[in-house]
């Protein structure tokens, strides 16, 4: 075949390859350029799976009635003119291909209007476009896309099944309404509404909206985010780490109002998540990007779900920085509600169970405090050095307090494993290993960071029969050792000797301490000492050390762990995610013998 140029209509359906894989996607363009045209309501009818037909209209500013043939024709934009405005991109669409290429594919009908102007309506069957007519149109725009992929039988046959499709729309529109709060959406498939969503332009309507798309739970467990830095700002809503999912799909990230998969953020929102999250589970969240549109390229994508950004280490920085900052912040008294009702109670008791905790005053905190008389800086809740407490003494200091700490008094232990306490609310279950384990954790970060964990040296140094690449791990990192506060020496081609170890930690299994931080070593290799790496180690040293189940505390002891969860970050949690502790009120508790009922 000689060279020849392929005809507009060829051009377009090739176009619409790349853009339009299915109808979720003509609904995307289409919502997307109602979007950019101001609209404040958009009204979404879907037949079929949207195969039949898919309808928008907008209450946009609309299109003149000579210019709908050009919106219709190949690289036809309002939008950019230059490459200066092709670099900082306001607008949702910028390539002019959206319509062409629907047109190429369907029978469309546009009909639009603007303000002051007569209404008008043109029709395209599979790219032959007909004249511009007369139309009754109140406002904006309306577009009627039918029969899609009914010249293009190969795209055809690659349509699912009606409920497939449509699911796929309406996760499109989820993630446009998402990131447009303030615009008004309707979705109806066959005839009936799906999604309704008034326009919420308060945080509190913005919740409503929130809660009505992703499910009250999540709305619930959600913590508003709101920070800015630079230029930069990150806005929406995560949820607590103990409202996590088995699967990745209650994650949306948008940059300037665009959903993306953008793998910087989404990197930076994990990692956030690194320290609180029981294993293989996945955040949930809710966040929009806004930067200057000059510092991250859209273009880098046919569908722009990816984004280039200038800057991608500063905005990773500020992310992560961010969700670390926010999910510290999960401790007693702070995060709304007890992190274990979500997971744990019996559904019977669930709905109940989820009470605000009140401030703990001042004072309140002061007498809390006063009652803990273990120095629990550096007592390990070894429960050598205690002094005896009076424990009726103490149940009536407690029941002097009108409104105690968040987590309350102890009362009692149970089986070894749970502390029971008794808080304005009503009962408190406390998960005593779990808990300890974050605050020694928390303890050896801080210490850590300032170079300053505490060391103490064995009295029987202890001699560890290890493997030839252990010793050669431990040698290679022996500074790091040293910073977490083993001090380690050889003896012999397969054996160290353990000399001293972090004060914070037991002496109790020494051995299979050092074994395990080697084996992290091993596991995430020697040059990448991120904080991460640094972070699981520390995880290890601190998981291995802390209250193991069947201890018995005295009540001052317990009173003393209870104080420190309220004062230890990200303490709701223990380092593997799970909840270290549960709040049963009274009304719930109530519930249980139907007392008032
Ligand atoms: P792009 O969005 O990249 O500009 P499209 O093919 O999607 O390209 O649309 C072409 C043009 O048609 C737009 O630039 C805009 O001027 C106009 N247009 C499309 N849809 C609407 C709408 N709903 N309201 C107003 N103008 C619209
Ligand atoms: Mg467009």
């Amino acid at each position: 075949m000689p060279i020849q140029q392929l005809p507009d209509h060829l051009i377009n359906q090739i176009a619409a390859g790349e853009v339009i894989e299915r109808p979720a996607s003509v609904v995307k363009e289409l919502v997307e350029n109602s979007l950019d045209a101001g609209a404040g309501t958009i009204d979404i009818d879907i037949e079929n799976g949207g195969s039949r037909l898919i309808r928008i209209r907008d209450n946009g500013r609309g299109i003149a009635s000579n210019d709908l043939a050009l919106a219709l024709s190949r690289h036809a934009t309002s939008k950019i003119s230059s490459l200066d405005d092709l670099e900082c991109v306001v607008s949702l669409g910028f390539r002019g291909e959206a319509l062409p290429s629907i047109a190429s594919v369907s029978r469309l009908s546009l009909a639009s209007v603007q303000t002051g102007a007569e209404a008008a309506r043109i029709d395209v069957d599979g790219g032959a476009a007909g004249d511009v007519v007369p139309f009754a149109l109140q406002q904006g725009t309306r577009i009627e896309v039918r029969d899609l992929f009914y010249n293009t039988p190969a795209r055809r046959k690659f349509l699912r099944t009606e409920k497939t499709e449509f699911r796929h729309i309406d996760l499109a529109v989820r993630r446009l309404a998402l990131s447009h709060p303030s615009v008004a959406f309707t979705l109806r498939h066959n005839g009936k509404v799906v999604l309704q969503l008034p326009a919420a332009s308060s945080i509190d309507a913005q919740e409503r909206r929130l809660a009505q798309m992703l499910g009250e739970s999540f709305a619930d467990a959600a913590m508003r985010i709101d920070e800015t830095l630079e230029g930069i700002a990150l806005q929406g809503w995560i949820a607590l780490p103990t409202f996590s999912r088995s699967q990745p799909d209650l994650q949306y990230t948008f940059i300037n109002g665009r959903w993306v998969r953008d793998k910087t953020l989404m990197h930076a929102v994990r990692l956030g998540y690194r320290d609180v999250l029981f294993h293989g589970r996945h955040p949930a969240y809710v966040l929009s990007l806004s930067i200057d549109p000059a510092r991250v390229d859209v273009n880098a994508h046919p569908a722009k779900h990816e984004v280039r950004f200038r800057d991608g280490q500063g905005v990773h920085e500020f992310v992560f920085r961010t969700l670390q900052r926010a999910l510290a912040a999960t401790t007693p008294g702070q995060s709304h509600d007890a992190p274990a009702s979500f997971v744990q109670a019996p559904a019977s008791i669930v709905s109940q169970v989820a009470v605000p905790l009140n401030e703990p005053t001042a004072s309140a905190l002061a007498a809390a405090t006063s009652v803990a008389t273990v120095d629990s800086r550096h007592d390990n809740y070894t429960f050598k050095t205690t002094p005896p407490v009076d424990g009726a003494q103490a149940l009536r200091d407690m029941d002097a307090l009108a409104s105690g700490p968040p987590l309350g008094f102890a009362l009692a232990q149970l089986k070894g494993v749970y502390i029971l306490a008794q808080n304005d609310i009503g009962l408190v279950l406390v998960d005593m290993h779990a808990a300890h384990e974050r605050i020694t954790y928390e303890r050896l970060k801080t210490d850590y960071a300032n170079r300053n964990v505490v060391r103490q040296p064995l009295l029987v140094p202890e001699r560890v029969a290890l493997s030839q690449r252990e010793v050669q791990l431990a040698h290679q990192h022996n500074d790091s050792l040293q910073h977490m506060g083993l001090i380690v020496e050889q003896a012999g081609p397969e054996a160290l000797v353990l000399r001293e170890i972090p004060s914070l930690l037991s002496t109790q299994n020494a051995a299979q301490l050092l074994r395990d931080v080697l084996s992290d070593f091993a596991e995430h290799g020697t040059s990448e000492r991120t904080e991460s790496v640094t972070d699981e180690m520390l995880s290890t040293l601190a998981c291995h050390t802390s209250v193991r189940a069947n201890r018995i505390l005295t009540l001052a002891e317990m009173n003393a762990l209870l104080r420190d969860m309220e004062r230890t970050e990200r303490s709701d949690q223990c380092n593997h995610g799970r909840p270290t502790w549960t709040q049963l009120s009274m009304k719930a508790l109530d519930g249980l013998f139907l007392r008032g009922q």
